[in-house]
């Protein structure tokens, strides 16, 4: 059954249920009411026909039994015959009441006499200086009148009931289509992408975002959102990985063609493979680094490490790389102690200081500095190069992504556009980050945060 038809069911069986209880209180109470009343006039027309009545040596004096209609009134004596009734029950010789007579209290019964439902009241005649019971006075009424009215009390209850559920029913029916329209769109829209295996699509939605089935279709749609970015990003690694093995694969098949047909020993030809060989070895160390990372598999072992000593050591590693062409130099040092895994920490300053030389014109310079606050450490390594265009900024850290100018400029077979996400990834995971802004008028500055050692740091 559909959702749709449930929600009508329900709301028809509440107020079929409200109605029910309802219904029945009404009718009881009204059914209390009216036989109260009928109880209260057969107790009057007792007490004045007892009131009347006059007892002498021969017996009862009885009043005038026709005072009520629509009441019927009988005497019966001790000995059991009908001593006297009222004109409207004159022939009818039964008792109203048979199993009343007897009755030494006041009692009312419902009983059916001569196919009429009656209400009688059976009260015994006691002579009060004695207390000698001298008969029974029976005082009926008919309760047709009262069947009735509970007739068509039950008759517009019903009805009633009948309409309201309808009406419950057929607008929770229409309310629920309108409201449950956008899940069909839900429906369809995860149906295109099945077919079309397109995950651009989004869900149109116009009613408020912050109800149940807005925030459903909110939620849905930034499940696609992340899902056509994790298929982009997978099908660009792809893409990637498959474009930066093809180039060295092809320049050592091709010297090794050469090889072959020149039948020696080239030195130009093998160094290309050793190039091509080492640069392949680079891209799938990053490469098995960054997926160890992504999977949790890269421990990092953390100790106490004294950065000024650390960026000592990256300054005579790189100098090497800058030689006369960078003025790679020390800005403001400060002592600084950070929890860290040294050599993670090492491969960040050398991928940051590598990259300010590399995009640094000749005759430019790369400065290294190193501060902290109160709880963290910085370190800055800024170059007066180009600076990177202010499109590329968001994308530096993505894996694979190289600015225009160095795409360029790989082809001097240094750079896979896999270093700043490695280098992100190992000050993320230091508790730390990353920031990078382009310096006036020219270069850039990479700073990155990271936070103090404290006591539970193991000591190096
Ligand atoms: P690559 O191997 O291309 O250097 P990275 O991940 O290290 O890859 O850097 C990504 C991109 O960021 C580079 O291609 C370059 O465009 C830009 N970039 C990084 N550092 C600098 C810098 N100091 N000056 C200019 N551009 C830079």
């Amino acid at each position: 059954m559909s959702l749709r038809a449930r929600l009508a069911l329900l709301s028809t069986s509440i107020v079929g249920g409200i109605l029910l209880i309802f219904g029945m209180a009404v009718y009881i109470s009204v059914s209390l009411t009216i036989t109260r009343q009928v109880d209260s006039t057969l107790s009057r027309a007792a007490s004045q026909i007892i009131g009347n009545a006059r007892a002498g040596r021969l017996g009862v004096t009885l009043p005038e039994l026709d005072l009520f209609a629509d009441v019927y009134i009988q005497v019966w004596g001790k000995d059991g015959q009908l001593e006297s009734a009222s004109q409207n029950i004159q022939g009818f010789n039964q008792p109203l009441d048979a199993t009343g007579l007897n009755t030494t209290q006041p009692v009312f019964h419902d009983v059916i006499a001569g196919n009429v439902r009656l209400r009688v009241l059976t009260v015994p005649l006691i002579i009060s200086s004695n207390d000698r019971v001298i008969g029974t006075l029976q005082v009926g009424t008919s309760l047709s009148m009262v069947e009735t009215i509970q007739n068509v009390l039950l008759y517009v209850l019903f009805i009633g009931a009948g309409i309201s559920m309808s009406i419950a029913g057929l607008a929770s029916w229409v309310s629920t289509k309108q409201a449950l329209s956008p899940l069909e769109d839900v429906t369809q829209t995860a149906l295109q992408i099945t077919r079309a295996d397109d995950l651009s699509h989004r869900i149109p939605y116009k009613g408020p975002p912050d109800d149940e089935v807005g925030q459903l279709i909110h939620a849905f749609n930034e499940t696609l959102s992340r899902l056509e970015n994790l298929f982009d990003t997978q099908r660009r690694f792809v893409a990637d990985v498959g474009h930066e093995l093809r180039t060295p694969l092809t320049v050592i098949k091709g010297n090794v063609d050469l090889l072959r047909r020149m039948n020696c020993t080239d030195e130009e030809s093998l160094s290309g493979i050793d190039n091509e060989v080492g640069r392949l070895t680079r891209l799938v160390g990053d490469l098995l680094l960054l997926a160890q990372a992504e999977s949790g598999k890269l421990p990092l072992i953390k100790t106490d490490v004294e950065m000024d000593t650390l960026l000592l050591d990256v300054l005579n590693q790189m100098n090497v790389l800058a030689k006369d062409r960078v003025d790679l130099r020390l800005g403001e040092i400060d002592q600084v102690i950070v929890c860290g895994d040294r050599d993670r920490l090492k491969q960040v300053l050398v991928n940051l200081v590598g990259n300010a030389i590399k995009y640094t014109p000749q005759g430019g310079e790369v400065v290294i500095g190193l501060g902290k606050d109160d709880r963290r450490a910085h370190i800055t390594v800024s170059d007066n190069g180009p600076g990177i265009p202010t499109e590329d900024l968001p994308h530096i850290f993505e894996r694979f992504y190289r600015g225009e100018k160095s795409r360029t400029r790989s082809k001097d077979g240094k750079g896979f556009g896999l270093g700043l996400s490695i280098a992100y990834w190992i000050v993320q995971n230091h508790g730390g980050n990353i920031e990078v802004s382009n310096r006036e008028p020219t270069g850039t500055t990479f700073c990155v945060w990271l936070p103090l050692a404290d006591r539970s740091c193991p000591e190096e």
